[in-house]
């Protein structure tokens, strides 16, 4: 697999060695096939591509969607908040379209997420999203994890569901002390209500993270921005 990147900062993965149309015009097959990182290559109407090796960003990014996906600064946020690392046992629900679980697994590997999901249809996408980028340490489960939690000793079990309250006692138990709960939900409501749950035996903390872009040839924001996605709850297991 390939990432182009063209002069407007667009990017396009590649896989196979087909020929490749874009607005700014076409690749031959000769063109994709031998190409490598560093290269640059011009379509047929003059514009230029930068080959470059694609990483898990362009992944998360390129993920074909069904139900909404979370974005990039609040998969790393979840990641970074909990202190995720190679080795880190995670139970994750639901699975979605597998964005979050894609990842987390590059940062666990070579551990095993677990992942659960009750929609067929959703984990489907998301098994389909994990083969295309060759993305092998992950367990996907059709699992209502409202009625438990097979995994035990864990570092993070990590829910994006409208009910995550329902999950808090068995991801109480799964859960090693010291072990974090994340959830993120769009409504304060539901985080809210999760808080409530969690009870004297975690630490807690609920934000939502703002990225807010600049133009730097004005030196100053962008006039729009992606003004909310969703309520980011971290807990810790201090006891049970
Ligand atoms: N975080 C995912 C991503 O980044 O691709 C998106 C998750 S999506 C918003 C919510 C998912 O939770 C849906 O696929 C839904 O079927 C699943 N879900 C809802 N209730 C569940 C439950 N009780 N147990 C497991 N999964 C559940």
């Amino acid at each position: 697999m390939m990432l182009l990147v063209d002069d407007h900062g667009n990017t396009y993965l590649i896989k196979g060695d087909a020929e490749f149309h874009t607005k700014y015009g076409l690749l031959t097959a000769a063109q994709i096939k031998n190409a490598k990182p560093g290269d640059l290559l011009t379509s047929n109407t003059g514009r230029t591509f930068h080959v470059i090796e694609p990483n898990i960003t362009d992944y998360v990014q390129k993920a074909s969607r069904g139900p909404q996906a979370m974005t990039l600064k609040d998969l790393s946020i979840i990641a970074g908040f909990t202190g995720l690392h190679s080795g880190s046992r995670v139970l994750e629900a639901g699975t979605g379209s597998g964005v979050l679980s894609i990842f987390l697994a590059n940062i666990v590997a070579p551990a095993v997420l677990s992942t659960y999901d009750i929609r067929e249809d959703f984990a489907e996408i998301a098994r389909k999203n994990f083969a295309k980028f060759g993305i092998t340490n992950i367990e996907a489960k059709l699992k209502d994890i409202y009625s438990g939690i097979d995994e035990t000793d864990l570092d993070l079990v990590t829910l994006d569901l409208a009910e995550p309250w329902l999950a808090v006692p068995h991801a109480t138990k799964a859960l090693k002390i010291g072990g974090y709960l994340s959830s993120y939900s769009p409504s304060i409501s539901q985080s809210k209500k999760l808080v409530d749950s969690l009870g004297e035996g975690y630490w807690h903390e609920t934000f939502e993270t703002l990225k807010r872009d600049w133009k730097m040839d004005a030196v100053r924001p962008h006039t729009q921005m992606l003004g909310h996605t969703g309520f980011i709850t971290i807990a810790r297991l201090l006891s049970r």
